[in-house]
């Protein structure tokens, strides 16, 4: 397999054998910014950022409403805000594949069923894993949740940088992006929105 890129010996799990198609793409890449992917320092770099890809967009692999499927009915008589702040996340947006980093409040109301607390975390990293938009990631979170545990009401509000705009482009360093989605009261009730967005901090 003279094509494929073997286990390393610095992962016991062994890493994944990249296809040397996807190697040369990346070599073609590192020789149009400048440099030349023959030298020793460059030489193991294309399957490593081959690898690295594959695990930034993991979430392909994952539909991630199936985090919302084990659900617990006894939430005695709990009905007011579930929330949980300051998850922080990864993605990389479409347009110039560069990082997203930021962090995230999911908010909901419960009716008769609520998840593991971690589970929020983990939807949103299966679509945070993929190629985004900001406005498409809080949508993606919002509706999930909204379709898979129907509770009374979704909030999503996303703050992130985004290298394509801090670390070329316009080159403005420390800008952020909010986002929000709400669903259900807390799209019909100011009330119920402000008490939810000032639980989040905002
Ligand atoms: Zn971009």
């Amino acid at each position: 397999m003279s094509s494929l890129v073997g286990p390393d010996e610095d992962d016991p799990r062994g890493k994944p054998a990249v296809p040397e198609h996807v190697q040369d793409a990346i070599r073609t890449l590192i020789e149009w910014a400048g440099d030349d992917p023959t030298r020793e320092g460059l030489l193991d770099t294309p399957a490593r950022v081959a690898r690295a890809w594959k695990e930034y967009c993991l979430g392909y692999n994952e539909d991630p409403a199936h985090h919302l499927a084990r659900v617990f009915e006894e939430v005695g008589g709990y009905d007011e805000i579930v929330l949980l702040k300051d998850i922080p996340f990864q993605s990389h947006c479409e347009h110039h594949m560069a990082p997203i980093i930021g962090k995230a409040a999911i908010a909901y109301l419960p009716t008769d069923r609520v998840v593991g607390i971690s589970k929020l975390a983990r939807v949103l990293h299966g679509y945070a894993r993929r190629l985004q938009v900001q406005e498409r990631l809080t949508a993606e979170v919002a509706h999930c949740i909204q379709e898979h545990l129907n509770p009374r009401g979704v909030a999503v509000v996303i703050e992130a940088s985004h290298a394509c705009m801090t670390a070329r482009g316009v080159r403005t360093p420390g800008v952020s992006m909010v986002t929000s989605q709400v669903m259900g009261t807390f799209r019909k009730d100011s009330k119920s929105r402000e008490e939810v967005l000032k639980l989040m901090g905002y």
